[in-house]
Order: structure tokens, then C-alpha cells, then sequence
């Protein structure tokens, strides 16, 4: 049992948050306790409508440093997604900012509201999703908190320290900060998704700040498809400059609709037309990790291996023997893509 001495003891180191490891007591044999205060602010990404899955990556990064875990929703009418991510497991409090201002989720706009959630809240990490909105917006609150931004992390070996790819994958960083608050972006393939089946987070209505009106929505025209989005597909076939054409690309859609998975391509393909750029797997493109990846005329350069070297299984079908993609493929089929018959039987 702990004396209320040590309790009172590590309630005033907590709060100074800092490491800690005192005797807790000569007679109560244990030794020492480590703790930290540690409150970790997910900003949360959404439509109005519904959650982005890299949320819920970014909630599982945000439990691993311990301590409480709340989410800012912010939208123009966003109850729905407060109450969608009030029941993600290990969730604690989720604050609700509606306003028009945040149409089309500007970081112009959403910044001072962070930066006025941070004010009041006092978290020691602030953390979104590594996708655009996420790029878009924590480099602009890092800069107006005047701490460093650590981007695209894939690890947290503790609360200051993060790993994250550099040289397009090529290499790891560990990146230690001694900023007060830790802002950072997270690498929805490197973190499971959290469940969404939890109890019910608490949740708090916040006001939100002046606009800034630094800069306009006018609009957005989003591509649509009744398959499965790049990103959090299970499998993913992608094609290559070896397709030749964007018709030819047609093998691939075929087959993807057979395998209810979604295309990409590399960019030699985009950079050539045969697809639009928001197909584009890569460095400069979209991060995968499905479970299957399909590399169809692809030569494998590592720019394209950034962005889908972690998914489970590879298969890559090239007619080069010496093709760099056979290096990280677990399947690899030397062939001509027009003339090899690939079946898939479900
Ligand atoms: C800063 C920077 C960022 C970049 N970002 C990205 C990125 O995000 N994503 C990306 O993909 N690339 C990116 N690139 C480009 C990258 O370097 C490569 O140029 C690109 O990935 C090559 O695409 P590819 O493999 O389709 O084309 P190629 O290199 O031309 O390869 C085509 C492959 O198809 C095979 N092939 C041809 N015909 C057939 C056939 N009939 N049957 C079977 N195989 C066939 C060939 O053997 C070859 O291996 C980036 C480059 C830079 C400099």
C-alpha cells in the first residue's frame, strides 16, 4: 500500500512533469515508481460526416506515450463525428469546436484554435495524422508554438523520443526533442487503428477563435470510386510506366474489382497520363501497407518503395530479371504483363 507521503509525493512530481523515481517507503519494499504526467491533444480529421481511419492511428500512437487522450473536433457540423470518436477506445475527452470558419478545415483557421485548446489544456504532445491534412496542419502549429514539428513518426521508443523514415525510407532517425510540447504528425501504417469500442468519452463544447481570414475555401472536386480508398485497402494493385497506356490500366481495374482491392500506380505512370496523380503510391505519393501489394510493371525505384515497402505481402510481375522491385518482392513472376494470364479465384 502506498503511504499517503509517497501518494502526496508523486502527485507533486507528476504535475512538474517530470521523470520521477523515488523510494516510495523503506517498509513498504517497493523500490521505485516511474511516472510521467503525460496528456496528448489528436486533432481529429474528418468530413462533417464521418472519420478518417488515420485518426484512429493517430489515437493508438497518442495512447502508447500514456496518460489521457483527448480529441478536437473541429468542423462546420460535426456532432455526428464527436460521437463516432467519443467511443474509440482509450479516448478521454473530446472538445467540439463548430463554426463556419472551418469550412474546408483551413490550417489558417484551425491553427489559433489549437493554439487556444493548448492555452487552456496544457498538453504535453500534439499529434494528427501524417496524410495532407495532417502535413498541412501541424508544421503551421509547431511554428506558432515555436517548438520543432517531428513528421511522419513510425515509432515512439519514449514520451521525447521518436522515430521517423528519412531519406525516403532509405534510413531511420531518432529524433529526441526537448521542446516543452511535442507536435508531430503520425504514419497511419506504422500504428494499428484504435477500436471503436469504447466507452463514451466525455466531451466539452470549445469556443472558437476569430477567423483569421487569411485565405479563402472556394471549393473541392474529390474523385470518387466504388473501390476501396488507396490508403486503407487490404490489398492494392499497382501499375506502372510497363502498362504502357492508360487504357491498358483496364487489366488492373478488372482485376482489382475481382480482388475488391483498390489501384495505384507509380509515378512514371501519373507523370505519363495513363492515371490521375491521386492513384500515386510513393515517396511523394500515397503511403500503403495493405496486406497485398501487386507491383504490375513497376520498376521499383525507392521513391515508389517508400511508399508501400511495409505492406505484408509483395507480388511484383516485371519482365526485367534485374527489376529492383524483385529485391523487396516475396512473389516475383519475370514476365511479359501482356502476355501472362493471372486468375484470381476467390
Ligand atoms: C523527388 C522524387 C520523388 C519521387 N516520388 C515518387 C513517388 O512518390 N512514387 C513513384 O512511383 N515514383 C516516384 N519518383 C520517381 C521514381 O524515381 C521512378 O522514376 C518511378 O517510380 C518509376 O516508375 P515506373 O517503375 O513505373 O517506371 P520505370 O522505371 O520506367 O519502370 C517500368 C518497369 O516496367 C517494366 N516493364 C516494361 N514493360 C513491361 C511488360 N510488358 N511487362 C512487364 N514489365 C514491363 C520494366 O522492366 C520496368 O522495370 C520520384 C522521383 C523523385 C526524384
Amino acid at each position: 500500500m502506498w503511504s499517503p507521503v509517497a501518494q502526496w509525493l508523486e502527485h507533486l512530481l507528476c504535475k512538474r512533469d517530470t521523470w520521477v523515481q523515488f523510494q516510495a517507503g523503506r517498509n513498504l519494499g517497493q523500490v521505485s515508481y516511474l511516472h510521467r504526467f503525460q496528456s496528448t491533444l489528436v486533432i481529429v480529421e474528418h468530413n462533417n460526416e464521418k472519420l478518417t481511419p488515420v485518426t484512429l492511428n493517430a489515437i493508438t500512437a497518442a495512447k502508447q506515450l500514456g496518460g489521457e487522450v483527448t480529441c478536437l473536433v473541429a468542423g462546420t457540423d460535426c456532432a455526428k463525428v464527436a460521437e463516432e470518436i467519443s467511443k474509440v477506445q482509450g479516448v478521454k475527452k473530446v472538445l467540439i469546436a463548430q463554426n463556419d470558419i472551418f469550412k474546408g478545415f483551413l490550417p489558417e483557421e484551425l491553427t489559433p484554435l489549437v493554439l487556444a485548446t493548448q492555452q487552456q489544456f496544457k498538453f504535453t504532445h500534439i499529434c494528427a495524422g501524417a496524410s495532407a491534412f495532417g502535413k498541412n496542419l501541424v508544421p503551421r502549429v509547431a511554428a506558432k508554438l515555436d517548438v520543432a514539428a517531428i513528421s511522419d513518426i513510425i515509432e515512439i521508443k519514449a514520451p521525447d523520443t521518436f522515430v521517423r523514415p528519412i531519406y525516403a525510407g532509405n534510413a531511420l532517425c531518432t529524433v529526441k526533442s526537448s521542446d516543452e510540447v511535442k507536435v508531430f504528425s503520425v504514419r497511419s501504417t506504422a500504428f494499428e487503428a484504435a477500436p471503436t469500442n469504447g466507452e463514451t468519452a466525455s466531451s466539452e463544447q470549445v469556443s472558437s477563435p476569430p477567423g483569421a481570414g487569411l485565405s479563402e475555401w472556394l471549393g473541392q472536386s474529390l474523385s470518387k470510386s466504388d473501390r476501396p480508398e488507396l490508403t486503407s485497402a487490404k490489398t492494392v494493385i499497382s501499375g506502372g510506366r510497363g502498362l504502357k497506356s492508360g487504357d491498358n490500366f483496364k487489366l488492373l481495374y478488372d482485376l482489382a474489382d475481382k480482388m475488391n482491392a483498390a489501384v495505384g500506380a507509380s509515378r512514371a505512370a501519373v507523370d505519363a497520363g495513363f492515371v490521375p496523380n491521386d492513384m500515386q503510391v510513393g515517396q511523394t505519393g500515397k503511403i500503403v501497407a495493405p496486406d497485398l501489394y501487386i507491383a504490375v510493371g513497376i520498376s521499383g525505384a525507392i521513391q515508389h518503395l517508400a511508399g508501400m515497402k511495409d505492406s505484408k505481402t509483395i507480388v511484383a510481375i516485371n519482365k526485367d530479371p534485374e527489376a529492383p522491385i524483385f529485391q523487396v518482392a516475396d512473389y516475383g513472376l519475370v514476365a511479359d504483363l501482356f502476355k501472362v494470364r493471372v486468375s484470381c479465384k476467390r
